[in-house]
Formats: C-alpha cells, sequence, structure tokens
C-alpha cells in the first residue's frame, strides 16, 4: 500500500508510522500535528552516504529547522546548509560543526557577515558586490573569510517555476561568464580566501540530466577558474533531487543522481588534475518523507463538490497553495478502508485558496477522523504561520514505537508575544 514507505503501515484500519497508532497519537496530543520517523530519517541519510562516500553532505536547513531533526542530522554526520543567521544558531545548538556549514544568501547585511565571520563558518558570495562588502568587513575584523562563489550555470531542471534556482534569469548566483574574474579578484583581496564553486539549480527535481548538465557547466568553470591561477577545493552542486509525492510519479534515489553526475565529476577532476572535495545538499530529499501532517475533520459539506473542512490549512502546510503542490492523503482512522467518495480537503484559513487536496477519493468521512496528509516533512513546518491566528502545531518524533513532542504546540500567548500596545491608548 505505501511503496518505499516502510515506515508506515496500515493495521485494523488504523494507520501506523514507526510502530505508532496515528489516530491514538492525534487523539492523545490534539491536532494538528507533525509526525516524524527517526528510523526513516536516518535511513534516508544513509542512502546518501552510500550513494556517495566521499562527498560532504550539508542538510539544507530550511526543509526542516527542527533542532531534533538537525541533531540527528549531525549524529548522521551531515553538516549544515544555511540561509540566514538564525539558521547558523541553530544548526550550531543541534551539533554540527562549523567546518561543515555554508552559509548561502543572495541578501546578506554586514551584520549577517559579521556573525559568519565570528561563527566561523564558510559563505557563498553570491555576486561580485558581495564579495567587495565582505572583503570590508573581513578586513575591519581583522578574520579572513574562507568563500565559494555561488554560480548561476542556467540549467533549466523542469520544475515549478517558484522552485527553478539555476536559471538564467533567476536571482541566485554569479553569471557564469563573470566567475573566473570574481575569482581572481578574490585572490587579491585581502580578508577573503576563496577555496570553491558552488551552485543549487533548484527544489524537487525529478530528472536527473539537469544535475549532469549543471556538473558540466561547474566543471568548465573550474577549467577557467584553475587556468587563471585559482585552486578550487570544493565544488558543492547543491541540492534538489525530488521525492515521489504522487503514487504513480516516481523520483529517482541518491544512487541514481551518483550514477549521473560521479562520472562526470571524476572525469572532469582528473583531466585537470584537481582533487576538490564535494559537496552536496539535500533538504527534501532528507526529510520530506519521513513526516506526516494529522488533521481532524471537523465538517463534512455537501455543496457543488464534498468540501472536508479540516483543523489544518495552509498556515500549517503551505505547499499545496504555494505551488499547487500533491500530497498524498490518508484517513488514519479509516488507512484499510475503500475509497467511496470523492472529497476536497479544506482548511480553516478565511481565503478560497486554502485547499490542501483535490478531488481524492477516501472512504467515507465524518466529523472526528483524522488525515494523514504524507510527505509533509519538507518545507511543511518550517513554512507554517500564524495567519488567521492560528498558533502552529506540535511536532513530534516517533521511535520504535515511543513518540516524543520535540516541539509543543503553539497557544494563544504565541499570537502575543512581543506584541505591546502603546501606553497612551490604554487611557
Ligand atoms: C533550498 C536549498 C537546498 C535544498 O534543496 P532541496 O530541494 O530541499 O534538496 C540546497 N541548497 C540551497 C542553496 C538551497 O537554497
Amino acid at each position: 500500500m505505501f511503496g518505499p514507505k516502510s515506515h508506515l503501515a496500515a493495521r485494523n484500519d488504523h494507520l501506523f508510522l514507526e510502530g505508532r497508532d496515528c489516530f491514538f497519537l492525534a487523539r492523545q496530543l490534539g491536532t494538528p500535528l507533525y509526525v516524524t520517523s527517526e528510523s526513516r530519517l536516518r535511513e534516508n541519510i544513509r542512502a546518501y552516504h552510500r550513494a556517495f562516500p566521499e562527498a560532504d553532505k550539508y542538510f539544507a536547513v530550511k526543509a526542516n529547522g527542527n533542532l531534533t531533526v538537525l541533531r540527528i542530522a549531525a549524529q548522521e554526520g551531515m553538516g549544515a546548509d544555511v540561509f540566514s543567521s538564525g539558521e547558523i544558531a541553530i544548526a550550531r545548538l543541534a551539533g554540527m560543526p562549523r567546518e561543515r556549514i555554508l552559509y548561502n544568501g543572495n541578501s546578506k547585511s554586514e551584520r549577517d557577515h559579521r556573525m559568519a565571520l565570528e561563527a566561523g563558518v564558510r559563505m557563498s558570495v553570491d555576486s561580485r558586490e558581495e564579495l567587495e562588502h565582505l572583503a570590508k568587513t573581513a578586513q575591519a575584523a581583522g578574520k579572513d573569510a574562507e568563500i565559494l562563489f555561488r554560480v548561476n550555470p542556467d540549467v533549466s531542471p523542469g520544475t515549478h517555476p517558484k522552485i527553478a534556482t539555476g536559471l538564467r534569469t533567476s536571482k541566485f548566483g554569479i553569471p557564469a561568464e563573470q566567475v573566473s574574474e570574481t575569482y581572481s579578484r578574490a585572490m587579491d583581496l585581502a580578508g577573503i580566501k576563496p577555496v570553491g564553486l558552488h551552485c543549487h539549480i533548484g527544489s524537487q527535481i525529478l530528472d536527473i540530466s539537469p544535475f549532469v548538465e549543471a556538473t558540466r557547466k561547474m566543471m568548465d568553470i573550474a577549467k577557467d577558474v584553475v587556468n587563471a591561477g585559482g585552486a578550487i577545493k570544493t565544488i558543492d552542486l547543491g541540492g534538489g533531487l525530488g521525492i515521489q509525492y504522487h503514487p504513480d510519479n516516481p523520483a529517482p534515489t541518491p544512487a541514481d543522481l551518483a550514477e549521473g553526475i560521479l562520472p562526470v565529476f571524476q572525469e572532469r577532476c582528473r583531466e585537470l588534475g584537481i582533487k576538490p572535495k564535494l559537496i552536496l545538499e539535500p533538504g527534501r530529499s532528507i526529510v520530506a518523507d519521513t513526516t506526516i501532517m494529522l488533521t481532524s475533520v471537523n465538517v463534512v459539506k455537501r455543496a457543488h463538490v464534498n468540501f472536508v473542512a479540516v483543523d489544518a490549512g495552509f498556515n500549517v502546510l503551505a505547499r499545496p497553495m504555494l505551488y499547487d503542490s500533491y500530497h498524498h492523503v490518508i484517513v488514519a482512522n479509516k488507512a484499510g478502508k475503500d475509497a467511496k467518495e470523492t472529497y476536497t480537503v479544506v482548511g480553516p484559513i478565511c481565503e478560497t485558496g486554502d485547499i490542501l487536496a483535490k478531488e481524492r477519493r477516501l472512504p467515507l468521512l465524518e466529523r472526528g477522523d483524522v488525515l494523514a496528509v504524507l510527505d509533509a516533512g519538507a518545507y511543511g513546518f518550517s513554512m507554517a504561520s500564524q495567519y488567521n491566528g492560528q498558533p502552529r502545531p506540535a511536532e513530534v518524533l516517533v521511535f520504535a514505537g515511543e513518540a516524543e513532542v520535540t516541539r509543543r504546540s503553539e497557544d494563544t500567548s504565541a499570537l502575543l508575544a512581543g506584541q505591546n500596545i502603546p501606553a497612551r491608548l490604554l487611557r
């Protein structure tokens, strides 16, 4: 029933995640609720280690910033790809070593640069302009900044336009033709130590060929840099490997990715006589399928379609609204029952676009049923908001049937946190 998702099973019509009954867990802890399988998380990381034994893997923290998830990733030997000084702090707290943290970003302030220099993490520099800003800040701080250059390789990943990041027209990276010159400039700048190249072409990519094309382009640029006298110690090819959200739309594995890019990478390194460290930055393919989001049915409304109104909307899981994403839905307390009706699953938010799942064949539904929205571990909680006065939900980790809360749910006080009515308005 669940294909490769070995951490999910159905027994007596109930959905189980790593041996835990999801319906009773929802009853016990309340909904909405994010539930993560620890074993699945570790397995996903190990699949990358097996496919790329010599590469460093940096977990993309924006996909899932849960401290416990990051702790497990650190235990499994991952570093972190971070995009803000806040994410640097979280990654360090989780135990990721500073040498394996790369600070990316196309819009870093002087304060961000200073924090990264103090934290001693490497940075990916996104423009010639940022290079000059960073050099000044590093000189003033009396530090040397080890940097990679974020390259815009101009590759089309065939994914949703909002998550294609390596197109010529995207805001990310230095245009390929400017890289070698910028690298030479960096070698002359006090306070700057360029060590390599970096790209990230997009997310939820289901075809290996864009990765192969990006690898080729990166190696072409590496050649220019080497010919201009630059040393390339690191090549970071980013993340972006897709996962199987839809039962009919399988995704390549880390092993497939390795089979596509490693021969190109290795051969081109041999030709150039260089031995750079390869880095990958997977986010989604590490966490997405580890986690389900449980949500309770409040109302089943027969209107021009059958609406199932649940207690989680795009405030809890934004992907369907943002990217028209498909997430598979299972009824956690009717998992083995036959599909009887077509339902559209909507959330509690006051917007027409608040649709979690369109036109799904499901067993007959009623108030109190619990739906499990699958593959919610990446860009799920990390994009949750308090829109419409909705506190954010709890996160739970399950290991061998035992559930532990890793982030408690917010209550109304979280909505008020930090707010203050000026005293003159209280008179
Ligand atoms: C978002 C991001 C990633 C992770 O992408 P996934 O599609 O989740 O694997 C990696 N690197 C950078 C620079 C990113 O912005």
